[in-house]
């Protein structure tokens, strides 16, 4: 899969590509990162990439001419890719728009600063705008990170295990089960005893009530996405959870 990132910051975009899994990503051909300098494709002699609004107010604008020369030239190079601009006013990322990402081959990424950009590129040159959250960031390269990164580990082959990407909070309106590892007991707190019973079926079992029930808890309105087959929902009334799930999901 290929991004290209356009910002004005490239140096702010190297560091996280150098780390663990994405890291490996990159060294396995899994993903390639193109970061382009705005700055590059400024038309004055100043490079410059922002100018005063008109009518006034604060801030500056990013100016149009090196956006859209930066988007011609990757265009011209490699046809087709989507151009995405992150923004607070896009619609709110979530996991299941990082599954639709994942499905395309090629992500453009604009990167704003200052006031944003000049409203004729996000009209003419960008086919979908994303906001990580109601809250507004410098710039959109920590939220450009955030995409590849959750897009990136949806990648077949990136993640070690196969599977474990599928078991993950959100991946089926859940919040994943609570996790321990060694030692057995940490100053006196100790770990489930079915987690050390060898018995597949009772932690099996426990994974999904200690699931369904921090669900219920913490992110109950996620359960509206939840299907559960005809085994677990014998858990769930086995474990009293079934009447509290079916005032949120879609139990049949
Ligand atoms: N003046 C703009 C507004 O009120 O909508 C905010 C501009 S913000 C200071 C500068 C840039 O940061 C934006 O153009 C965008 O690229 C990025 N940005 C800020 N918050 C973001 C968010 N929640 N999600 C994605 N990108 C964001």
């Amino acid at each position: 899969m290929r991004f290209d990132i356009l910002t004005i910051f490239p140096l702010l975009l190297d560091s996280p590509l150098e780390e663990g899994i994405i890291r490996r990503a990159v060294a396995a051909g899994k993903i390639n990162v193109n970061i382009h300098d705005i700055r590059d494709f400024a038309l004055d002699k100043h490079t410059m990439t922002d100018d005063r609004p008109f009518g006034g107010g604060e801030g500056m604008v990013m100016k149009p001419e090196p956006i859209a020369g930066s988007l011609n030239f990757i265009e011209e190079k490699n046809p087709g890719g989507r151009v995405i601009f992150l923004t607070p006013q896009g619609k709110t990322y979530t996991q299941e728009t990082a599954e639709r990402l994942a499905t395309h081959e090629h992500l453009i990424l604009l990167c704003g600063r200052y006031e944003g950009v000049d409203e004729r590129i996000r009209a003419n040159y960008v086919d979908e705008e994303i906001s990580i959250g109601d809250y507004v960031l410098t710039g959109g390269e920590l939220a450009a990170m955030v995409l590849i990164d959750s897009v990136t580990r949806l990648l077949p082959g990136v993640l070690g295990c196969e599977d474990s990407a599928g078991n993950d909070t959100f991946s089926r309106g859940l919040l994943k089960n609570p996790q321990y590892t060694r030692p057995r007991d940490y100053e006196g707190y100790t770990v489930p005893e079915v987690l050390l019973s060898g018995d597949h079926a009772a932690i099996a079992e426990w994974r999904l009530v200690t699931s369904v029930r921090q669900t219920l808890e913490k992110r109950p309105e996620l359960l509206a996405r939840a299907v559960f087959n005809k085994e677990e929902l014998q858990i769930l009334k086995r474990n009293s959870l079934l009447e509290a799930v079916e005032k949120y999901g879609n139990i049949q």
